[in-house]
């Protein structure tokens, strides 16, 4: 953060993009306190940029239309349990490398010491957030059977929603206007590819606004 403001740039957070029109010398921004706050349309602002890059998950796709791309992402919603595991014998039963059981489409990270996380499912619904019971309930039951010596009986469950493309590849680069590009799209692996595509993005920004 402290590099970034030493060239020149400023942060802006806690506030949602509400529009995006592309002009004849770039890409006009409008935006506001994020919803959750009391009374967003009270602090409305827009501003003209040399360009953007869209890279908001679900959103992408309506914030792309605004600019008059097509970007088909669809909500895919997973689910992971963090299970803690608070004396030496569960932290002794956790495994500590990650596991993918390609069967069961579940994974595994281990967080430090004290937590194992457990992760899986593919729900369409929409851009639905709740916590499903029936949707823990199999990553617990997995947990259990491949390791037994871990008490799962205090667990934090979570769903996410990843922004997924019908080709399972992210949409990386310039839209059809000037000064638009994407990174986003990056369903199931966006952690896992989010260092390389940044880095392909930030390249062809560059080129592109050389031009
Ligand atoms: C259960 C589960 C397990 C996963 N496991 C892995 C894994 O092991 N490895 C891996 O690589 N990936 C994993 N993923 C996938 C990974 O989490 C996603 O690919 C990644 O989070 C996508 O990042 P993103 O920044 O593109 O989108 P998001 O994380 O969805 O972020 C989008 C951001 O845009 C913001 N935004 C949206 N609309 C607006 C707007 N109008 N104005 C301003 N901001 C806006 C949102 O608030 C949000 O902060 C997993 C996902 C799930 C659900």
């Amino acid at each position: 953060m402290a590099y970034c403001q030493r060239m020149g740039a400023t942060f802006v957070s806690d506030t949602d993009v509400t529009s995006l029109a592309a002009t004849a010398d770039g890409v006009r921004v409008g935006w506001s306190l994020s919803s959750g706050s009391p009374d967003p349309d009270r602090h409305v602002e827009t501003a003209r940029f040399d360009g953007v890059v869209i890279c908001a998950g679900i959103a992408s796709r309506k914030l792309a239309a605004m600019l008059g791309d097509r970007v088909n992402v669809y909500p895919v919603k997973g689910y992971s349990i963090t299970v803690e595991l608070n004396d030496e014998a569960n932290q002794q039963a956790a495994p500590w490398v990650s596991l993918l059981d390609d069967k069961a489409k579940i994974v595994t990270s281990r967080l430090g010491v004290n937590r194992f996380r457990v992760a899986g499912t593919a729900e369409f619904n929409g851009a639905n957030r709740d916590i499903r019971a029936d949707r823990v309930q199999p990553l617990v039951d997995w947990t259990r059977k491949q390791f037994p010596g871990i008490d799962t009986s205090r667990v934090i469950p979570w769903s996410g929603l990843r922004p997924m493309m019908p080709d399972m590849m992210p949409r990386v680069g310039a839209g059809r206007k000037p000064g638009v590009f994407y990174n986003t799209g990056h369903g199931h692996l966006g952690w896992t590819l989010s260092a390389a595509t940044a880095q392909i993005v930030a390249d062809q920004v560059s080129l592109g606004m050389a031009a």
